[in-house]
């Protein structure tokens, strides 16, 4: 198959949702296409693979096959120390990543969203104003859909991409017109050596090639961010957010509204009471979403009422019942402390707080403050609750363990008082007790219906 002589040879390493889309997106340009995935390729990527004509190999990596390839897309899963990484490395082949092989068949603006979170929500939002405002508009990236099978597949206006660290790993010239770098905090250090460092610079790839016809969006709050553009000026014209000061360009928060500034010219745009996602985490979304709207010549009515209609994203901050009057939240997708934080930051009301899992490493300090406020109870669910018991057993006086949804539920709706809210905000991953972090929520959902 990859031997057609005269045709590129292009080997795809990992067949999920990229890999798969790569490999379409190669083939229909041209390319003798090999995809390899050392582990099992799900049914419906296989399948889509026979569809496709493409010829692939699963459970292992045939070398002879994949070190005469011309350029390999690898796969954002796949660990760059991998042992077939590595000699494919030496002999010299160029490995990208699929975001960097795609960005050469479109001529689609594209907005790039990073961040340790908020990425999808951020990037839901902005497809949302986006689309609001008849621009043709396909989310793709990180989540549902990858950017090349898009490519293949969409004649679009503008792509809203959620890039993740790994995927700017792979790139080398793609180049976000508007790019969204939300925060930093530490997450996938393993990835890194567990250097910080690394993992910030991994992010701010995501700027690398961008020129001052570009533009770039970020958190002027956050201390990261601030500390690495000190030393490396970004090339774009910059449009900051900030809910702590007034910019001369970019967002900000002014008498409780959303207001930007661009060349000098101060718009409202919206109040944050009536913004439908709740949270300061969210308001900077919205900051983010409402900038990148604006650039691309969005009305400010539109996206006003954009900003107040959307509906939120499954498992982030989602309100799911009020039983007894105690408020339900189901927040599955919060498995790092950054995420918790600005759950209990959000949450007004005292809180009986569903948290654990599998540990990454946290430090949970930063969360005292706010448990000392506004936790009443804590309910721990994962296999192994050492950490969480030995971090909070001081600040609250109730710690319960448990390692079924159900009975979490149950204990939490004992715990909480009329008007209180149990929110399940995990602060780690969820592959001790359940398959997922959605696995993780639907549960929450389930057992709260079942009240
Ligand atoms: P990501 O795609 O980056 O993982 P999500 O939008 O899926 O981000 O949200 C993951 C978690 O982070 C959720 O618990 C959500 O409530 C929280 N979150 C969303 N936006 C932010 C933000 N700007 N800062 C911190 N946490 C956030």
């Amino acid at each position: 198959m990859i031997n057609q002589i005269g045709m590129k040879k292009l080997v795809v390493l990992g067949a999920g949702e990229s890999g798969v889309g790569a490999a379409l997106l190669a083939k229909a340009k041209g390319y003798a296409v090999f995809v390899s995935d050392f582990g099992k390729i799900a049914a419906k990527y296989v399948e889509a693979l026979k569809k496709g004509g493409l010829a692939f190999e699963a459970e292992k990596h045939t070398e002879i096959l994949i070190l005469g390839a011309d350029v390999v897309v690898k796969s954002p899963g796949i660990h760059d120390d991998a042992a077939i990484v590595k000699k494919i490395k030496l002999k010299g082949i160029p490995v990208i990543s699929e975001i960097e092989f795609a960005a050469k068949y479109t001529n689609a603006n594209v907005i790039g969203i990073t961040g340790s979170n908020g990425k999808t929500t951020t990037t839901m939002l902005t497809g949302h104003v986006l689309s609001s405002g008849s621009k043709g508009v396909t989310m793709a990236g990180n989540i549902g859909d990858s950017f090349a099978k898009a490519v293949l597949e969409d004649v679009t206006e503008t792509f809203v991409l959620e890039l993740s660290s790994f995927q700017l790993d792979g790139i080398n010239e793609f180049t976000p017109h508007i790019a969204v770098l939300l925060n930093l905090s530490p997450d996938h250090l393993d990835r890194y050596n567990y250097d910080y460092s690394k993992y910030i610079a991994s992010k701010f790839r995501l700027i690398k090639n961008q020129t001052d016809t570009d533009y770039f969006i970020y958190d002027a709050d956050d201390k990261e961010i601030k500390n690495y553009i000190k030393n490396n000026k970004p090339k774009a014209q910059c449009f900051p957010f900030s809910m702590e000061k007034e910019l001369e360009n970019g967002a900000f928060i002014k008498n409780k509204h959303i207001v930007i500034n661009m060349n000098n010219e101060q718009e409202i745009i919206v109040s944050e009471s009536s913004l439908s996602l709740k949270g300061k985490h969210n308001t900077k979304n919205a900051m983010a979403a409402a900038m990148s709207a604006r650039l691309v010549g969005i009305r400010k009515q539109t996206i006003r009422e954009s900003l107040t209609n959307f509906q939120g994203v499954s498992h982030r901050l989602e309100t799911v019942l009020k039983v007894n009057n105690v408020q339900y939240i189901n927040d599955s997708k919060a498995t790092n402390v950054n995420a918790a934080y600005f759950a209990l930051e959000a949450v007004k009301t005292p809180v009986v707080w569903i948290v654990g899992g599998v540990d990454k490493g946290n430090d949970y300090s930063e969360l005292y403050k706010l448990v000392n406020e506004k936790v009443k109870a804590i309910v721990c669910l994962g296999v192994d609750n050492s950490r969480i018991v030995g971090s909070f057993g001081n600040c609250v006086d109730t710690i319960v363990e448990t390692q079924s949804m159900q009975e979490a539920v149950k204990i939490s709706h004992a715990l909480a008082d009329r008007n209180d809210t149990v929110l399940l905000s995990p602060c780690c991953a969820s592959f001790d007790l359940f398959k997922n972090y959605e696995d993780r929520g639907n549960q929450f959902k389930a057992a709260v219906h079942k009240l």
